[in-house]
C-alpha cells in the first residue's frame, strides 16, 4: 500500500465546555501530526442535536488558541474536505446509509420507544441483535410493501447494523496491541434517524474519517468499546484496506482515591477541570479554567503532555517544539494517568519564573486592584523579582498543610501586602516581634534612623554602603527589628531592598510608628 500523508482529527461534540481530559487528547493529536509532517483536522461532531450547547464550539476553539494548539482544517479553519460540521453533512451520510441498505449490511427499524421498553421489560438483558432481530418490527421481518407503506404514511424508523455474530473482531491498537472483542456481544446500533435525519455518532464518525483521509484515530480510552464496531463499519462499506489505525490513550485518574478524574474532584481540591472559565448558559453555574486561575499555556500544555507519556528520562520542561520532536505514540502508558494537579502547580511555577518579571505585571495588578490597591507597573514588577522564588503554605488533598512555590499571581498578595501597606498594628503574641523587639530596639531604631536619613542614594547598595560599616562599627544587629517596622512581622525580602522598595520617607515613617507603638 502507498505511504499515505498523516492525517489526524479533534472530534469534540460540542455538549458543554472542552474538558481537559480533551485537550490532552487534542495535544497528542497534534504532536502525532506536526511529527509526521501531517495533518490535524477540526471536526464537530454535532449529531446528538438533543445535546448540542450554545457557545461549547466557540468555548472549544477559544481553549485551543489559547494553548496555542493549531488546526490545519476543520471548522473556523477551512480546507478541502468541508463542511467540517457534521449536521451540515446530512446529505452525505444519507447516501453512506443507503449504501448499507443496499447491499444489505443495515436494516430499517421501526420499533417504537415504548415497543422497546415493553422488550426489555419481557427479556432479561435484552439486546437487539442476531439472537432477537427475527422478533422485532423491521425490514427483515416485513415484506418489502409494508415496509414502504410504513415509511410513506409517515412512521419514523431507524437504520440499524445488522452485525454477524460468532466472530472475533480484531482491533490493532497503538498503544494496547491486538484487542479482541466477539461480535455476538455487540447489538445491532443504531446508525440513522429518520426523525431529524441524522446520523448517530457511529456512522458519521466513520463516513467522515474516510472522506477525510484520517490515517490515525487517537482518542480517549471511553471509545474502546465502540471501536470493533467500528472495525466492522469499515469493512461493510469496503473501506478495510484505508482504514486509520487506532490508539485510545489512557484515562485521566482522581489525584486522590480510584476512578475517573470528574469535576467534582476538581471542585473539592480546588483546581479546574477546563481549560476556561465556562459559564453554563442553562444554570449559569460558573466553573473555573486553567487561564482565569493564572495558568500559563505552555504550563498546561507542558502538564498535560506527561499524562500517559514520557520522553523516557527524566526530562519534565519541554517546550511545544521539543515535545513534537521527543513524542511516541507507540509509548504511550495503558494504564491510567493519576490527576496530580500540585503537580500542575509546579509547572506553573517553574514557566512563571522563566518569563520577564514585568509579564506579571497584568495578572498582578487584578490582583492587587482586588484589595484596592493601585500600583505602577514598575512597582509591580519589582515586587514580583523580590518575591517570586518564596514557598507558601495550602492544605492539600487530606487536609494537611504542605508548602509550594508562589504558582499564580495570586499567591504573592498574601506574600506582598506589606510592600503596599504599612503596619497599622503589631500582634502582642507573635513569636517573631516578642523574641526581636527588645527592650533596647526602639534606641537601635532610633540611631539607625539617623544613619538611613543621611544617605542620599537610598537604593538598596546604597544603603548598604552606609549601614554595613555602621553595623560593623557599632557591632548592632539591627535586622530583625527593623523587619518589624517595616513588615509588622517575621517574613520579607531582604531589608534593604524593601526600604528602597519603600523609599526613605515611607521607610522613616514606619519605622517612628513601630517605636511609638511597641515603645
Ligand atoms: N465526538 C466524539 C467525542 O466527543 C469523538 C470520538 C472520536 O474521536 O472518535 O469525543
Amino acid at each position: 500500500m502507498e505511504q499515505r500523508k498523516v492525517r489526524v482529527r479533534f472530534a469534540p461534540s460540542p455538549t458543554g465546555p472542552l474538558h481537559i481530559g480533551g485537550v490532552r487528547t487534542a495535544l497528542y493529536n497534534y504532536l502525532f501530526a506536526k511529527q509526521h509532517g501531517g495533518d490535524l483536522i477540526f471536526r464537530i461532531e454535532d449529531t446528538d442535536s438533543g445535546r448540542f450547547v450554545p457557545g461549547a464550539e466557540e468555548y472549544i476553539i477559544e481553549s485551543f488558541r489559547w494553548l496555542g494548539i493549531t488546526f490545519d482544517e476543520g471548522v473556523s479553519f477551512g480546507g478541502a474536505h468541508g463542511p467540517y460540521r457534521q449536521s451540515e453533512r446530512r446529505d452525505i451520510y444519507k447516501k453512506y446509509v443507503k449504501q448499507l441498505l443496499d447491499t444489505d449490511k443495515a436494516y430499517i427499524a421501526f420499533d417504537t420507544p415504548e415497543e422497546l421498553d415493553q422488550k426489555r421489560a419481557e427479556v432479561e438483558n435484552f439486546q437487539y441483535d442476531a439472537s432477537t432481530r427475527f422478533s422485532m418490527r423491521n425490514s427483515l421481518t416485513l415484506s418489502q410493501e409494508e415496509v414502504d407503506a410504513l415509511i410513506a404514511s409517515g412512521h419514523q424508523y431507524v437504520v440499524r447494523f445488522k452485525i454477524e455474530p460468532g466472530e472475533d473482531v480484531h482491533v490493532d491498537d497503538i498503544i494496547r496491541g491486538d484487542v479482541k472483542i466477539n461480535s455476538s456481544i455487540l447489538d445491532d446500533k443504531v446508525l440513522y434517524k429518520s426523525a431529524d435525519e441524522l446520523p448517530t455518532y457511529h456512522l458519521a464518525n466513520i463516513v467522515d474519517d474516510h472522506l477525510m483521509e484520517v490515517t490515525h484515530v487517537i482518542r480517549g480510552e471511553e471509545w474502546l468499546p465502540s471501536a470493533p464496531l467500528h472495525v466492522l463499519l469499515y469493512r461493510a462499506f469496503g473501506w478495510a484496506d484505508t482504514m486509520p489505525r487506532f490508539a485510545h490513550l489512557p484515562l485521566l485518574l482522581k489525584p486522590v482515591g480510584n476512578g475517573k478524574l470528574s469535576k467534582r474532584d476538581g471542585d473539592k481540591l480546588g483546581f479546574p477541570v477546563f481549560p476556561l472559565e465556562w459559564h453554563d448558559p442553562k444554570s449559569g453555574e460558573i466553573s473555573s479554567g486553567y487561564r482565569e486561575k493564572g495558568y500559563l499555556p505552555q504550563a498546561v500544555v507542558n502538564f498535560l503532555a506527561l499524562l500517559g507519556w514520557n520522553p523516557g528520562n527524566d526530562q519534565e520542561m519541554m517546550s511545544l517544539e521539543e515535545m513534537v520532536k521527543l513524542f511516541d505514540l507507540s509509548k504511550c502508558s495503558k494504564n491510567g494517568a493519576k490527576f496530580d494537579y500540585v503537580k500542575a502547580a509546579w509547572f506553573n511555577h517553574q514557566y512563571l519564573v522563566q518569563q520577564p518579571d514585568a509579564d506579571w505585571a497584568p495578572a498582578f495588578g487584578k490582583v492587587l486592584a482586588a484589595q484596592g490597591i493601585e500600583a505602577t507597573d514598575e512597582q509591580m514588577t519589582e515586587v514580583v523579582r523580590l518575591m517570586k522564588t518564596k514557598v507558601i503554605e495550602y492544605v492539600d488533598g487530606q487536609g494537611n498543610k504542605k508548602k509550594r512555590n508562589i504558582s499564580f499571581a495570586s499567591d504573592l498578595w498574601p506574600l506582598t501586602r506589606f510592600f503596599f501597606v504599612a503596619p497599622t498594628e503589631f500582634d502582642a503574641e507573635d513569636k517573631f516581634i516578642k523574641k526581636n523587639w527588645k527592650e533596647t530596639s526602639a534606641d537601635e531604631m532610633r540611631q539607625l534612623m539617623q544613619v538611613l536619613e543621611g544617605i542620599d542614594d537610598f537604593s538598596a547598595e546604597g544603603q548598604k554602603a552606609v549601614v554595613d560599616p555602621w553595623t560593623e562599627q557599632t557591632e548592632l544587629r539591627p535586622w530583625n527589628a527593623w523587619r518589624i517596622c517595616l513588615v509588622g512581622a517575621g517574613q520579607g525580602p531582604d531589608m534593604y531592598e524593601l526600604a528602597a522598595f519603600l523609599g526613605k520617607e515611607e521607610t522613616l515613617r514606619r519605622m517612628q510608628f513601630a517605636i511609638d507603638t511597641l515603645g
